[in-house]
Formats: structure tokens, C-alpha cells, sequence
């Protein structure tokens, strides 16, 4: 049997869309690049700009990705996924035909050698209390199946219309109500009682550390890909983020 690559993939916040092909080549490039040096990749969600339902896996974008998806699967490269705000009604069949094994949010692994809480990111921007509210309400099953039981032309247009008032409501909220807060990273570190957290969502990529219960704990943030993007690697004996440059 061959010996494990020993090496693990983190990306998030790619937030794929037909009008940045740039980041789709780049991320179809990490899929097939760097990726195929991994034993495991972990997607931590807003892999997409927007998903409106899995039954609009046809269009072009989603079928690139989802095919190279699958080819690094079946290369025995086992792939993670759980969703995020922008992706949250990705579901088994979309999962299925790209190889993904999907993960709770938030949820503990092992990865290469050291226990980790791996989140999307947003459920920590505790002071954002009415994105958590809405988060809620998109999130319950009665919801969903209201969604997508319309149109997809209409689902379009209504994650499209969502997406520019996200975007206008980021403008107006104080940039501390869009990062974390230290209650939610420390309960986040004492449920689950390790040392490690890696999430995305904040766009602010970094490494920080957290005395919490008397114990430093690490919490390393992905880069989102509006920009050049990058990766977290892992190996058994060292963790780096990797951002790549314009
Ligand atoms: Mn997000």
C-alpha cells in the first residue's frame, strides 16, 4: 500500500462566479497543482458566490468544478466540504457527483496528527446579531423547501439581489461587528476542548492566538479569493497559509 501524502489542503471563501474567471482557473489550478500532493483537501464553505439549488448543476461553472472535484477524489484524495453563508443549500446531489464527504459546522477532525475544529466562520461574528437571525431562518428545512420550490430563474435573481444587499449592508456595519468575538472563539475552544481552530468567512487570513482556560490556542483564518487568494497546508509537523500574490 502507498504511503500517505501526509499533507492537507484548506481553502475557503473562493467564491466561485462566471464573471471571475481568473479565481476559477486559479482554484481549478489548486485542484489539480497542489492539491494532488494532498491526502485530504477541506473546503470551508462560500465556494460559491452563490448557489440557488442543486438542481442547477447543469450550467457551465458548476460542471468544471464539480468534474475536477471528482477527478481529485478519485485519486483517492479524500475531500471535505461544509457550505457557508453564499453556498448553504449545496446538498447531497451536488456533494455526491463531486466526491465531497460533507462536514458539520462546526465540527472536530484530525487533521494530520492534531485535532481541529474546522468552521465556515460566520456563526463566530456573534456580535452580528442580525445576520445570525437571518442565518437562522435560511438555514431551517421549511425554508429551504419554500426556495427552491420556485423558479430557478426567479432563484437567481432573488441570491442575486441577496448578494448586492450583502454587499451594501457590509458597507455600513462597523468592522468589528464583521469579525469575530472573543466569547464565541473561547466557547468554540471550550466545547470541544483542543487547541486548533481553522475557519474562513472574516477575509481577514492570519494566525492568532487565544489564552483560553490558561491554554494557548491557535485560530488560523483563511484568505477569501476576491483577492489573489491562497490555502492553509498542513502537514504533521507544520502549519503555513499560503497567499498568492497578484
Ligand atoms: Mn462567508
Amino acid at each position: 500500500m502507498l504511503k500517505s501524502k501526509q499533507v492537507s489542503l484548506l481553502v475557503s471563501d473562493v467564491h466561485l462566479c462566471e464573471e471571475r474567471p481568473a479565481q476559477v482557473d486559479r482554484f481549478i489550478g489548486v485542484l489539480e497543482g497542489p492539491a494532488r500532493e494532498a491526502d485530504s483537501v477541506f473546503i470551508l464553505g462560500d465556494l460559491f458566490e452563490y448557489w440557488v439549488g442543486d438542481d442547477d448543476c447543469s450550467a457551465s461553472l458548476p460542471q468544471r468544478v464539480m468534474a475536477s472535484l471528482k477527478v481529485l477524489s478519485d485519486s483517492g484524495c479524500k475531500t471535505y466540504f461544509t457550505c457557508g453563508n453564499r453556498d448553504f443549500l449545496i446538498g447531497k446531489a451536488f456533494a455526491d457527483q463531486a466526491g465531497l464527504i460533507c462536514l458539520d459546522d462546526p465540527c472536530l477532525i484530525d487533521i494530520q496528527g492534531t485535532p481541529t475544529i474546522l468552521m465556515h466562520g460566520d456563526l463566530l461574528c456573534t456580535d452580528d446579531s442580525a445576520y445570525l437571525a437571518f442565518r437562522q431562518q435560511v438555514r431551517h428545512p421549511q425554508w429551504q423547501a419554500q426556495f427552491l420550490a420556485q423558479p430557478l430563474a426567479l432563484r437567481h435573481q432573488m441570491a442575486r439581489g441577496a448578494t448586492v444587499e450583502s454587499g451594501k449592508a457590509k458597507q455600513t456595519k462597523s468592522e468589528e461587528i464583521m469579525d469575530v468575538t472573543e466569547t464565541a472563539v473561547a466557547a468554540v475552544f471550550q466545547k470541544f476542548k483542543v487547541n486548533r481552530l481553522i475557519h474562513g468567512h472574516t477575509h481577514r487570513p492570519g494566525h492568532h492566538q487565544h489564552l483560553v482556560d490558561a491554554q494557548l490556542r491557535d485560530r488560523w483564518v483563511l484568505p477569501d479569493w476576491y483577492g489573489p487568494g491562497g490555502y492553509i497546508r498542513v502537514t504533521p509537523n507544520h502549519i503555513e497559509e499560503i497567499l498568492f500574490s497578484a
